[in-house]
């Protein structure tokens, strides 16, 4: 019989921490806690594999399953000293998803299952407590008919809102058990009047009613969405958690909390978390009451008169304080985790890694390192190297005096300015029309999570550091303000009244999540300083990767820019660039224009010495390091006037009769220009272009080595070869114009001229263009094209479809498609290298910058990637994972780098 259920109680569990892929990520570590003798509720974990199952089979679970749920909740009953379903002391259980990738909210739980008209009896007389058991029956009601049978929660909030209006009472917390008692009966009353049927009172119904529902929410909307923009695979599916529940709203000295072992927004050594006395755990996330400092130092720090669980709760702090010190050291990571302390004693509901900031992660990474809990290498490991983006974020100039309207928590860091929206269709909305929003709420849910996405920054009035915004915020690397409870959103009127003033949609606003506050207007930025922690980081990284990182820069500014982001060297000069700029426009449609070759080549001459300054400023700046220079390649159409009045415009400016004008465009017309004359096809119809692109490089080298006294040996690069014959034809061009300028100038010059490799045919015949090439660089962005037949300029149109509908993962745009334009790569480096075994190699397209793919290019034994300046520190980083990972799956060839610190 095949093992659907794994239990977890008493000291003991079936599975254990590495068993996420089976168990989920909660069920993985509830057992784990279990087994390390933690007091953990006992209860049982349905694997994954179930959800799959479920959702193939039509929604019908495996016949054994029922056999082996039973006997889990036995073995629940036993421990608790319980019975599920019947007094004198009932059990109660929550059941709760669990995926092997943590998904915050988006699937769905249901709690104090178990009772009904006879249990809740039997709960009053066994707690003692008939407010809390009515309460606690109601609670479930209304959360078990929303997931279970669809009926949304706000009518049943309708119901008590009433209630409490007709009562006099203004919090939840004064009903009395009579009162509650009425509730319940009105609740089971509306589901009777909404659903045609009444409320389940048989505990069996309920419990499989709600493990359906659970498995059914990992195709939810908002867990789709969620997973497609972390990436998480839809097979994976969810398990499903049923748990003996403990009651955090048993009284005074009975509360619920979460908390991490290290601050996640800064990454400082001290416990950070959050706890409400009489509470179920989800009023703690829900952000509805504004809850406690746990530890002492955190309620002074945040002015706070609410007392702490360390002054509160003494005893149960220390036992907890101890927990997580032994979860850290134990897990080697920062943890998350929430407790529940009923009636004084502590429960532990759940520890996971705990999602951190990048400035976190960075200091934490670098602190455990320094504390001897983990070494060098597994912090270049810890760090996502995509998630660099978030501390490139830019932060408010404090040099600027701006009025403050408001100020909340700073729940994730860096600063963001935009107009004002109130719902996430609005953000997205406003998005695709190209605006910046800041989405202003009360408080968010997962519902609005394509809305957080849409927004440069997320408002809310209400809620903690732990509520729903901060959470998904701080993952998503989108400043967030939470808390701001001086401000005020009232929809009806849509406007946020803040400190002195009162703003509309559409009115601008700034946040600054690494402070809390709230300003209006625009406001200038400063960009971050990239040292301490960070510095110590790449440090180490660049000590594991094997990899360079060089960068694609087109000007002096980027070029100077990438080099402060650690870059190596240029991996790809795109020179057309170059001619756009003021008076060259002018000079380039002359060239293009030109009648014959001298015409063109009286416009070359006007070029040469612009184009001989630009390269002598780049070689300068990168100062010895390689520069590789890519000869002339879009189609000459992209310099020439479009629109009738540009038209009129530059034939009046270059002294051209109209129709003839007209004529020579007419004749430049391409059908499909990115097919057509471009690459090295413009160099072989006109060579005097590459000639004056050659000349210019020379004579820049020349110069640059004098200025700086650092030697340039230049990489000449020719695109768009698919024959070795056309590379053979432009390098006789450019050794030609070398030996005249070593002539000229008496120097001898040093070079190297080599290929793109860009088109399916070049990397199939790689073996034979090696013959005349010194090195080819992967321009992946025409290659993944070309490979797929799909044009890149028109592929974002229906990329998103194919991503939604299933039949790609990823973009092969943005990340790259291993098994197709990969395989090329794989096959152009083996046999070019086959060739010539010196043979330089990297890549320059858009892959360059994208840790997956740097991932690849490590497997394949590529020299370099070259990215955008913005994503060198993300390339250094991730191609230092690249060479770690590779050298933990071949562990004998290469030796794990010693970092000294
Ligand atoms: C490429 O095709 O990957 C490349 C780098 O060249 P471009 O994007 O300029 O076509
Ligand atoms: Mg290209």
């Amino acid at each position: 019989m095949k093992k659907w259920v794994y239990t977890f109680g008493n000291g003991a569990a079936e599975g254990r921490a590495g068993d996420v892929a089976i168990l989920g990520g909660k069920g993985a570590h509830l057992a784990e806690m279990a087994s390390l003798g933690l007091p953990v509720p006992p209860g049982f974990t349905i694997i994954s594999e179930v959800c799959g199952r479920y959702h193939q089979g039509g929604r019908q679970l495996p016949n054994d399953l029922k056999l082996q749920v039973s006997s889990g909740i036995a073995g629940m009953e036993v421990m608790t000293g319980r019975k599920f379903g019947a007094g004198p002391r009932p059990l109660l259980i929550s059941i709760r998803s669990g995926a092997r990738a943590s998904m915050p909210g988006m699937m769905d739980t249901v709690l104090n299952l178990g009772l009904n008209d006879e249990t809740v009896q039997a709960l009053c007389e066994d707690s003692g407590d008939a407010r809390f058991a009515w309460d606690s029956y109601r609670r479930f009601i209304q959360m078990y008919a929303d997931v279970v049978m669809g009926l949304d929660h706000e009518v049943f909030e309708e119901i008590l809102e009433d209630e409490k209006g007709r009562l006099g009472h203004e919090y939840d917390t004064e009903l009395s058990a009579d009162e509650w008692q009425h509730v319940v009966s009105r609740y089971k009353q509306l589901v009777e009047d909404e659903l045609d049927e009444p409320f389940p009172q048989d505990t069996e119904v309920q419990l499989w009613g709600a493990i359906g529902a659970v498995f059914s929410s990992w195709m939810n909307t908002r867990a789709v969405t969620y997973r497609h923009l972390h990436n998480i695979p839809g097979d994976w599916g969810t398990a499903v958690n049923v748990q003996a529940m403990v009651f955090g709203n048993l009284g005074s000295t009975s509360a619920t909390g979460v908390a991490f072992t290290r601050n996640p927004s800064t990454g400082e050594k001290e416990l950070y978390g959050e706890f409400l006395v009489n509470a179920q755990g989800e009023d703690v996330v829900a952000g509805i009451r504004t809850p406690q400092s746990i530890t002492e130092a955190a309620r002074l720090a945040s002015g706070s008169d609410k007392p702490s669980m360390e002054k509160l709760m003494p005893e149960a702090f220390q036992e907890f304080l101890a927990i997580c010190k032994q979860l850290e050291t134990h897990y080697r990571d920062m943890q998350d985790m929430e407790f529940t302390i009923e009636r004084g004693q502590l429960w532990m509901l759940q520890t996971r890694c705990g999602k951190r900031t990048t400035r976190a992660a960075m200091k934490i990474a670098v602190d455990m390192v320094e504390e001897g809990l983990i070494t060098a290498d597994e912090a270049v490991c810890r760090i996502d190297p995509s998630s660099l983006d978030q501390l490139l974020h830019p932060t408010i100039d404090s040099s600027i005096e701006r009025p403050i309207i408001g100020s909340g928590l700073p729940a994730s860091p860096g600063a963001a300015s935009g107009e004002i929206v109130f719902s996430a269709e609005e953000a997205v909305a406003a998005k695709a029309e190209g605006r910046r929003v800041i989405l202003v709420r009360m408080e968010t849910s997962p519902e609005d999570i394509h809305g957080m996405h849409a927004a440069e920054g997320i408002l809310t009035t209400r809620g903690g550091m732990t509520s729903h915004a901060a959470v998904v915020a701080r993952g998503m690397g989108i400043p967030c303000v939470t808390g701001a409870g001086s401000m005020r959103v009232d929809l009806r009127n849509g406007v946020l009244i803040g400190i002195g003033c009162m703003l509309r949609k559409g009115d601008v606003i700034t946040i600054d999540g690494s402070s809390g506050r709230v300003l209006r207007g625009e406001v200038p930025m400063t960009q971050p300083e990239l040292s301490g922690d960070f510095g110590k980081l790449m440090e180490w990284a660049d000590g594991a990767r094997r990899m360079t990182v060089r960068t694609n820069a087109d000007t002096p500014a980027d070029a100077r820019a990438a080099r402060a982001f650690g870059a190596e060297g240029i991996g790809l000069c795109r020179t057309e660039h170059m001619f756009f700029e003021g008076e060259r426009i002018h000079v380039m449609r002359e060239m293009i224009l030109a009648e014959d070759e001298a015409g063109r080549r009286s416009a070359l001459d006007q070029l040469l010495p612009m184009q001989r300054e630009d390269f002598t400023e780049l070689f300068s700046i990168m100062h010895g390091m390689p520069v590789t220079i890519r000869l002339l390649d879009p189609p000459l159409h992209e310099f020439l006037p479009k629109t009738d009045g540009e038209i009129v415009e530059v034939a009046a400016a270059m002294g051209m009769p109209q129709t003839l004008f007209r004529q020579r465009l007419d004749a430049l017309h391409e059908f499909n220009p990115m097919l057509g004359h471009r690459g090295c096809r413009l160099a072989i119809s006109y060579p005097e272009i590459a000639e004056m692109q050659a000349r210019a490089i020379f004579e820049a080298a020349v110069e640059a080595a004098r200025r700086t006294g650092a030697p340039v040996v230049p990489e000449i690069m020719v695109p768009l070869v698919s024959l070795r014959s056309e590379l053979d034809y432009v390098r006789g061009v450019i050794d030609r114009v070398a030996a005249e300028v070593a002539a000229e100038t008496g120097m001898t010059l040093e070079y190297l001229t080599g290929t793109m490799i860009e088109l399916p045919r070049a990397a199939l015949r790689a073996h034979v263009i090696a013959e005349a090439a010194e090195f080819f660089s992967f321009g992946t962005n025409d290659l993944t094209q070309t490979t797929f037949g799909i044009s890149r300029d028109d592929a974002a149109r229906f990329m998103n479809t194919y991503q939604r509908k299933g039949i790609i993962e990823r973009d092969p745009f943005v990340s790259l498609d291993f098994d197709g334009v990969g395989e090329l790569i794989r096959i152009a480096a083996e046999r070019g290298r086959q060739t010539r075994s010196e043979l330089k190699l990297g890549i320059c397209g858009e892959h360059g910058g994208d840790p997956t793919s740097i991932d690849f290019c490590e497997n394949v034994g590529l020299d370099y990637v070259s990215c955008s300046p913005f994503r060198v520190p993300i390339a250094r980083l991730a191609a230092a994972q690249a060479t770690l990972s590779q050298a933990e799956k071949q562990p004998n060839t290469s030796p794990k780098k010693v970092v000294a610190l």
